[in-house]
């Protein structure tokens, strides 16, 4: 990593050399955006180009009129200011500086580090024309676009503490008071929010459970931390983005509310399941670990196939912390006791070591020997917790539960659209010729769903858990119903799920 004083010409590894004159005139357009954008701190400033960059490669404004189109996507990195000298930019180049020529590559995001090109999920040409930013613009949800012409318009307010945009405020916040209900609607939450479900629950949550107060966070620091949490997700993913992540982290919080955990549960413990439950899936790359260890991924060997999906989102995560100074104030010792908790937490959440898991706290549920004074069971609680929370879709009501499920589906077959493409080999459960959402959802009920949240049940009897397995029931009956009408009276279940009764779960299942 090295930093360059002022803005440079261009990266070594740039093929563009041609293009440099073009890009100084983008340059300097930015310049004057960030001019216009009246920023206050070189922090506002710094986390506004943050989003910039990384937000799409291209974007448009309206200025007197005339729409303009800046593109930055010659390079990945990140942008900041120094907060010594405020007049000159610094691009700070991170290490595997990818590019994009002509040819194609989808712009990366920053530190994202599982590359896989997208573009071939969503077209079927080999070399796609560089798209206009008047199309960028037609792709863009009008929320997204909202968003993105109001920082250009210089409204914003970066340096305030109230980030949820003015016209669905009043809304957001009225749900945020029901944060703590089953039937909380996340999609509905994250249009009202702009697309920011992830940062405004997760800052609310931080604040009701008493976490800024008692950490002495800084408020600025942690929304900081949260925004680039929130981007590092891809939200091109149908299922694994920052609204899936917002949607665990909120059944996260339902379930640290149970009687038996609010109880017994520290600040810390709390601190850790929220960040856990928010970055769990961090850098997604919406492809599964048997197509990174096929395609000869670095991150497959990086983590020897082991956990690979579940090690980087963890690894990612603490790089963030470390990134934000969130808890730079805090001893180096309990920062790194932080680190390999969340890393326990998240490392738990891969379905296909769901078996160990589960037979650990079944052991300790047969012999009532769970204690919650003690620190490591309590530990083991919130790993089932995160668990639970990560595939409770189908315990949800059948109207959000349904569309988790058509969009885990789409994720599942554009990866075996891939697959078929460059002749792979299609995962189990990713062939869209032969399988449906109603198979998929029943065998992923029956043998992943169902005996983690009968075990989890039985730890915690409330009224919420059976209103989970009510769910869970009626979902799966309105899932074969669908099936039954598909198939005149086939299977039950999808025979892909049936070997994963056995002790070890295939890792071509769901990550
Ligand atoms: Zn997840």
């Amino acid at each position: 990593m090295a930093n360059y004083s002022g803005v440079q010409a261009e990266s070594p590894e740039s093929p563009q050399r041609g293009e440099t004159p073009k890009t100084e005139k983008q340059r300097a357009r930015l310049k004057r955006h960030l001019r216009k954008a009246n920023l206050d701190s070189p922090e506002a400033k710094r986390s506004t180009l943050r989003r910039y960059i990384s937000s799409d490669s291209s974007c448009d404004e309206d200025e007197g009129g005339t729409s303009t189109q800046i593109s930055l996507n010659m390079r990945r990195g990140a942008i900041s200011y120094d907060s010594s000298d405020q007049t000159a930019l610094y691009i700070r180049m991170l290490g595997d500086v990818r590019v994009r020529s002509r040819a194609g590559f989808e712009t990366e995001r920053r530190g994202s580090h599982p590359y896989i090109d997208f573009r071939i999920f969503h077209s079927n040409s080999e070399i796609e024309a560089s798209v206009s930013a008047r199309n960028i613009r037609r792709l863009l949800s009008f929320q997204r676009y909202l968003r993105s012409s109001r920082f250009f318009r210089g409204t914003t307010l970066p340096n305030s503490s109230n980030f949820l945009d003015d016209d669905y405020n009043g809304q957001a916040k009225c749900m945020l008071e029901k944060a703590g209900n089953w039937n909380f609607d996340i999609f509905l939450f994250d249009r009202l929010t702009n697309g920011n479900s992830l940062v405004t629950l997760t800052f609310h949550l931080f604040n009701l459970h008493g976490l800024i107060e008692h950490f002495q966070l800084d408020t600025m620091k942690l929304r900081r931390f949260l925004v680039m949490v929130q981007e590092d997700y891809h939200s091109h993913n149908p299922y694994h983005n920052a609204v899936h992540a917002a949607d665990v982290t909120q059944a996260m919080h339902c379930y640290l509310k149970e009687p038996k955990l609010s109880q017994s549960l520290t600040p810390w413990d709390i601190l850790l399941s929220l960040i856990a439950a928010a970055t769990h899936d961090l850098d997604h790359p919406g492809v599964n670990q048997p197509f990174l260890i096929k395609t000869n991924h670095y991150l497959a060997s990086l983590y020897k196939n082991t956990s690979v999906l579940e090690n980087h989102h963890w690894r990612s995560a603490v790089g963030l912390l470390r990134e934000s100074g969130l808890f730079a104030h805090m001893p180096l010792e309990n920062r790194q006791l932080m680190e390999s908790q969340i890393g326990a937490l998240i490392l738990a959440t891969d379905i296909s070591r769901q078996n160990e898991y589960l037979s650990l706290f079944r052991t300790h549920l047969d012999k009532e020997d769970l204690c919650l004074e003690d620190e490591n069971h309590r530990h083991l609680v919130l790993q089932m917790a995160l668990k639970c929370a990560d595939i409770c879709n189908p315990c949800r009501t059948w109207e959000l539960s349904k569309q988790w499920s058509e969009k885990v589906t789409e994720e599942f077959f554009n990866q075996g659209d891939v697959e078929k493409k460059y002749c792979l080999g299609v995962s189990p459960l990713c062939d869209r010729q032969t399988e449906t959402i109603a198979n998929i959802q029943i065998g992923f009920m029956t043998y992943l769903v169902e005996p983690l949240f009968a075990e989890w049940a039985r730890f915690s009897n409330t009224k919420l858990s059976q209103t989970m397995l009510g769910h869970l029931g009626l979902n799966k009956a309105s899932w074969k119903g669908v099936q039954r009408e598909q198939s005149n009276g086939g299977d039950d279940t999808d025979p892909a799920f049936e070997e994963m009764d056995s002790d070890v779960v295939p890792q071509e299942r769901l990550s």
